[in-house]
């Protein structure tokens, strides 16, 4: 008696969990969408749904009116429901199953939409990997499971990341429930607004006093900011507001935000009376913006929490139309936020807003911006950080990770920030599995140990992981020689494993670029030992890279090809040998710290250095430098060369002139010539060789180098009225 009842329940049970909703049998359509014509995301969704199911097996379902009757194999997708608002968030949906029918309710917003791309992809196993590479299985049949309840909201409301797929491939943002800032933000006003608002160009002539005080006096600009505390300032920025919002009446979020640029705060006496009374600049801001935000009471202002307003004001409290755009840029990135100092500061000011206001919008980092190419083993703390933004009422999140081709696991990155956007609390592990499979196929176990012996000598090393180095940075670290002997060998096996699949042989390539990256890299500052083979493995890179189409090396706008010629130039140099190889130098104006380290051979040592000025490169802040070079013994020369770094984004601007002097006796000095040098604006990242030189042969022992400074940063740059560094890597005599 007992063993027939566990049979009968058995029998019930496996009844039940093989219950099961059929669409398509045989390659004939079983089931029907039921969606209203009505409804525009739900339209959306019943054809986004047919498109995969036509791709999987060829038909598509027959779509009807829901005033139909229902019919077995019924699939309804439906956003009209009022009681959806009760569970339902913004996005969010939800799939049951019962009586033989299936339902795809959705919320406000897309959730249908988001409906049918889970159903797609974790019924009918279709994966969106990347822009363009889709994996759909092929099938006579298609079934859902006949016992489902499920329901999801998104982690955070708004989702935006980078990835090259939102520009290339309109499928790709709707399948990863991506936004862009178009959507929310009025004229597309979402950041770094305040020159937009009120131009530095138009206004600031006749009125610097709209415009900060710094370092003694206003200074107009577009990286400069505005005197919040000046009440002409804030009646021009209503009526400029105003105006915006009547072009764009569809929208009710502006961002009213400082201009890119650090410590350009105005402190003018009322300003800086404020920010002291509030312990942080953010206190005129805020202050400011809460002015606005009672201005338009329907409105909602953006502000940034950055660089020098990244600390909450102590005192005021931002209104709820007050959103806090809040940037974690200088954090190290090799352990999660609440384990190193940079994260623990972050944390303390994420908490100290947290307490004020619970309309957070996070912007983080997950790539090296200076060399998107380089190794960024940043995957195991996106979770726990992302955790600790929605935590502290982040709603709003910009996961800013470069996402343009060639880039450090580009795909993998965008596709797992996304799905932890949608659901923090996801398996990751698991996520990257997934995708690795997919994606790399064959390789995939080649890949994901890399992934994690990298991962490992990361954090054994105990070198920060930042944004802004370089391969060079880790050199004794998780790119060592013996790791990256090992790396080698993993892509090998990896490339090996995959050779007659050319479309995943191009993926293993593609990731490999970033260690042949590192390679080249490393290998300039130890002093290239064997010629032709570095030059054979700078053309490999070049070539890969090109038949990949990967251009870019960083956001400056410089490329792969560049990068390579310039490899050639300055680290393969003609034969022409400089007098003033490894002289002795000393410095009458000595760099400043901690640059002055490797003075004494950094510019007679014959390296050049790259990109980034953690090598090679001496640096000088705000005042002029001299050089005096012995050349040991009185030589005839005629010309002298120095090679300076114009990297903007780092405050390293060109310096105003370069003069020369020789002496035989290091008393008494006769100027060879003065060059001056031009003002460069650009973005990119350069190297730009200066040279003085003579009509006849000159005889001398010492040559002094002036270099003058320009001072501070002018008005176009981001340090606006602060110190401006110039850098010096190496000086030749011919
Ligand atoms: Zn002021």
């Amino acid at each position: 008696m007992k063993i027939f009842l566990i049979l009968i329940l058995s029998l019930l049970l496996t009844s039940i969990s093989e219950a099961q909703i059929i669409l398509v049998k045989n390659g004939k359509a079983t089931g029907r969408i039921i969606a209203d014509p009505k409804s525009r995301t739900d339209m959306q969704a019943a054809a986004l749904l047919n498109l995969f199911v036509k791709k999987i097996t060829g038909i598509t379902l027959p779509v009807v009116s829901p005033g139909e009757k229902r019919v077995k194999g019924d699939l309804i997708i439906d956003s009209s429901s009022d009681l959806k608002s009760l569970v339902l968030a913004e996005d969010g949906f939800s799939l049951t199953s019962s009586d033989s029918t299936f339902l795809v309710k959705g919320g406000k917003g897309l959730g249908s939409v988001y409906g049918v791309v889970t159903l797609l992809e974790d019924y009918f196993g279709v994966h969106y990997y990347a822009a363009n590479n889709c994996a759909i299985p092929h099938s006579r049949e298609l079934k859902l499971p006949g016992n489902l309840s499920r329901t999801e909201n998104p982690s955070f409301e708004f989702r935006q990341t980078q990835a090259y797929g939102l520009a290339t491939d309109s499928l790709y943002k709707i399948w990863h429930r991506l936004k862009e800032p178009k959507e929310i933000f009025a004229g597309n006003y979402w950041v770094h607004t305040f020159d937009r608002i009120l131009p530095s160009a138009k206004y600031g002539k006749d009125h610097p006093e709209y415009f900060s005080f710094i370092n003694g006096i206003r200074r107009p600009g577009a990286a400069s900011q505005w005197c919040l505390s000046n009440p002409d300032v804030f009646e021009i920025v209503c009526q400029k507001i105003d105006s915006i919002f009547k072009a764009n009446p569809d929208r009710k979020m502006i961002s009213i935000s400082q201009n890119d640029g650090n410590n350009t705060n105005c402190s003018c006496e009322k300003c800086k009376a404020i920010d002291d009374e509030e312990g942080s600049p953010s206190g005129s801001i805020i202050r400011f913006l809460n002015k606005l935000a009672a201005r338009f009471p329907d409105k909602e202002f953006s502000t940034l929490a950055y660089l020098f307003s990244v600390a909450p004001p102590k005192h005021v409290k931002p209104l709820p139309n007050v959103n806090i755009m809040l940037c974690d840029i200088d954090c190290y990135r090799e352990v999660s936020l609440t384990e190193n100092p940079s994260g623990k500061t972050f944390m303390k000011n994420m908490e100290g807003w947290a307490k004020i206001s619970d309309n957070i919008f996070v912007w983080d980092y997950g790539i090296n911006f200076d060399n998107y190419i380089s190794p960024f083993p940043n995957f195991h703390i996106l979770q726990t950080n992302m955790k600790l933004f929605r935590n502290n009422h982040a709603t709003k999140h910009f996961s800013q990770i470069g996402g343009s081709q060639g880039g450090d696991f580009s795909e993998l990155r965008s596709y797992v920030v996304s799905k932890l956007l949608w659901n923090v609390n996801c398996n990751v592990d698991s996520v990257i599995q997934s995708f690795l499979n997919g994606y790399y196929g064959k390789a995939a176990p080649f890949i994901y140990q890399y992934m994690k012996i990298q991962e490992g000598a990361l954090l054994g090393s105990n070198i920060p992981l930042w944004i802004y180095d370089t391969p060079i940075t880790h050199k004794t670290g998780m790119l060592n020689a013996p790791l990256i002997r090992r790396y080698r060998e993993l892509f090998d096996n990896a490339e090996q494993s995959v050779a007659s699949d050319s479309i995943l042989l191009r993926h293993v390539w593609q990731q490999r670029l970033a260690i042949q990256y590192a390679e080249l890299e490393i290998i300039r500052t130890n002093g290239i030992e064997d010629v032709n083979r570095t030059k054979e493995e700078l053309a490999l890179f070049q070539r890969r890279a090109k038949l990949l189409g990967v251009t870019s090396l960083n956001e400056r706008n410089n490329t792969i090809e560049e990068y390579c010629k310039l490899y050639l130039e300055r680290n393969f140099p003609a034969l022409r040998k400089s007098l003033a190889h490894q002289a002795k130098v000393s410095y009458p104006l000595p760099p400043d710290k901690p640059y002055d380290k490797i003075a004494d051979k950094a510019v007679t040592d014959g390296f050049l250095g790259g990109a980034t000025f953690n090598e090679s490169w001496i640096g000088w802040s705000g005042k002029d430098g001299e050089v005096v070079i012995d050349l040991g013994e009185i030589k005839e020369i005629e010309s002298v060369q120095a090679d300076f770094l114009h990297k903007l984004s780092a405050w390293i601007l060109l310096p105003k002139s370069m003069s020369v002097a020789t002496s035989t006796d290091n008393l008494n000095f006769i100027t060879m010539g003065n060059q001056e040098i031009k003002e460069d604006r650009s973005v990119e990242v350069k190297y730009v060789n200066v040279g003085v030189n003579s009509h006849e042969k000159i005889k001398a022992r010492y040559i002094k180098v002036h270099i003058e400074t320009l001072g501070v940063c002018p008005s176009w740059h981001y340090g606006v009225g602060y110190p401006a560094w110039f850098f010096l890597d190496e000086v030749w005599v011919y």
